[in-house]
């Protein structure tokens, strides 16, 4: 028998930050309080010509969420 086990992996997003984490803390704040309940990718090239990475206080380029519950 043969068992398959699905895993769905959702990334995980820093609720401090909003940065998408793929390691055990966050690169940006180092803390490990996470959320997988978010909505709004958002990928930050320049952050200093980014309105949106303003108004969300980001300051270096990488992915985040919009909206982190
Ligand atoms: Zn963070």
């Amino acid at each position: 028998m043969v068992a398959r086990r699905r895993e769905k992996v959702l990334p995980r997003v820093c609720r401090e930050c909003h940065a998408v984490v793929d390691g055990e803390s966050c690169m940006r704040c180092g803390t490990s309080n996470f959320s997988t309940d978010w909505s709004g990718y958002l990928v930050v090239i320049d952050p200093r010509r980014s309105e949106i990475a303003k108004k969300i206080n980001i300051d270096t380029a990488g992915r985040y969420a919009l909206k982190v519950r």
